[in-house]
C-alpha cells in the first residue's frame, strides 16, 4: 500500500465515482478523502462536504488530514458552462487557484488538475491536433481549461509544485452520468438503448470528436501520477486520445447487439461547440514520456458499456434509480 493521503475533491462526479474506488485499492481506504457539495447516492469510504471556492475550509481540511496529494475534479463542464458564463468562469478558476495555492502553502506533494480538449478552439488543427497547438478556445469553459494549465505550470515552474494535467477527450463510463458537456450523447445513448427505448442526439449525425472509455482515463491518470517527475517534458496538459467516432458510427455499433435501435438527430447550441473541437488527438507526447497506450476502440467500450448497464437495469433496487437520465 502506498504512503499516501489523498483529497479528491468533486468526488461524486463522473470521473471522481469511478476514480474513487481505484485510489482505495492503491492507497487504502482510510487514506483517500472524498469531498464534493453534497453527500453521494452510494457513500463507499471517507467523505465530508467540501465547497472549494471556500479556501479556508479547504486549508482546514488539508491540514486535518495531512493531504500529500490532490485529485481536483470540481468544475463546470463545457455545455452547463454556457449558461452562465461568469458563474463557470469564477467557480472553475477560484476552485483551480484555491487547490494551487494550499497545496503550495501546505506542502502537498502531488496535483492533478484536469484539462480538456475544450482548451483547442479554431486555430489548432482539428485531425491529430498537436500537444503545441494554438489554444484559442470557444466556450467560457475552455477558457478556464488553458488558463488553468498555464497556471499549473506557473505553480511548478515558479514554486516548485508537482503539478500533473490531462487533456481529457470525452469520457464514456457507466457508473455515474456526465455532468453537462458536450460529449455527454456518448453516454445517454446507452442508456437509452439498453433500456429499449430509441434516442434523439443533440449533435448531428456526423459529428466527429475524440472520446476515451473511463478505464483508459482512470489509467491514464493513475499512470500519470505515478510516472517519475524527471519523465515529463509538458506541464500545461498532455494531449490524450482514445478513439474517435461520429454519433452514425457509435449508432451503428450499438446495432450490432441491438439491431432494432435508432436514433434521430435534432442538434442543439452544442453542435457549434463541437464544431470548434479537434475531430482527434495526437498523444504522441504522453506516449514517450510516460508510456500511454489505450487499450479501448470503439467496439470494446460499446460491448463493456452495453454489458454492465443491462446489469445495473437489471437490477430492481434503488440504484436504478442513480442512473436514470
Ligand atoms: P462532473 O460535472 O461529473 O463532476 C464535477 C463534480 O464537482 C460534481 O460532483 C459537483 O458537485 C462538484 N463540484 C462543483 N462545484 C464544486 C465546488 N465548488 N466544490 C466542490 N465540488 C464541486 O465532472 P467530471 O466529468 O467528473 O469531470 C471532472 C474533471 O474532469 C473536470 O475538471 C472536467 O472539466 C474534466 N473533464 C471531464 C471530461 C468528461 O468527459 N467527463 C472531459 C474533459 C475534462
Amino acid at each position: 500500500m502506498k504512503a499516501d493521503t489523498i483529497l479528491v475533491i468533486g468526488a461524486n462526479g463522473q470521473i471522481g465515482t469511478a476514480l474513487l474506488p481505484r485510489l482505495q485499492t492503491l492507497y487504502g481506504e482510510g487514506a483517500v478523502i472524498a469531498t464534493d457539495l453534497r453527500l453521494p447516492a452510494r457513500q463507499t469510504g471517507r467523505f465530508e462536504i467540501l465547497d472549494a471556492t471556500d479556501a479556508k475550509g479547504l486549508a482546514e481540511l488539508v491540514r486535518r488530514h495531512g493531504i500529500t496529494q490532490i485529485y481536483h475534479l470540481a468544475a463546470v463542464l463545457s455545455a452547463k458552462g454556457e449558461a452562465d458564463p461568469l458563474w463557470a468562469w469564477n467557480l472553475n478558476m477560484q476552485t483551480l487557484l484555491n487547490v494551487l495555492e494550499v497545496s503550495r502553502t501546505e506542502g502537498v506533494k502531488k496535483v492533478f488538475i484536469p484539462s480538456s480538449i475544450a482548451a483547442f478552439g479554431e486555430h489548432a488543427p482539428q485531425t491529430d491536433t498537436p500537444q503545441n497547438a494554438y489554444l484559442d478556445p470557444a466556450t467560457v469553459y475552455g477558457i478556464s481549461k488553458a488558463a488553468g494549465e498555464n497556471w499549473g505550470q506557473y505553480y511548478v515552474k515558479r514554486y516548485g509544485l508537482d503539478v500533473r494535467s490531462l487533456r481529457y477527450p470525452g469520457i464514456i463510463s457507466y457508473e455515474a452520468l456526465p455532468g453537462g458537456g458536450t460529449t455527454d450523447y456518448a453516454v445517454a445513448i446507452f442508456h437509452e438503448a439498453v433500456q429499449g427505448r430509441n434516442y434523439e442526439c443533440f449533435l448531428a449525425e456526423n459529428t466527429r470528436l475524440p472520446m476515451m472509455y473511463m478505464d483508459d482515463a482512470l489509467r491514464a491518470t493513475l499512470e500519470l501520477m505515478e510516472a517519475p517527475a524527471g519523465q515529463l517534458t509538458v506541464r500545461t496538459s498532455y494531449n490524450l486520445a482514445g478513439f474517435s467516432f461520429t454519433p452514425a458510427e457509435l449508432t451503428t455499433a450499438i446495432r450490432h447487439h441491438f439491431p432494432d435501435f435508432s436514433v434521430t438527430y435534432k442538434p442543439d447550441f452544442r453542435q457549434a461547440i463541437a464544431e470548434s473541437w479537434p475531430r482527434s488527438i495526437d498523444d504522441s507526447v504522453a506516449r514517450q514520456d510516460w508510456g500511454w497506450k489505450p487499450a479501448y476502440d470503439l467496439n470494446r467500450m460499446t460491448y463493456e458499456m452495453i454489458a454492465n448497464l443491462t446489469a445495473v437495469y437489471g437490477r430492481t433496487d434503488k440504484v436504478v434509480e442513480t442512473f436514470k437520465v
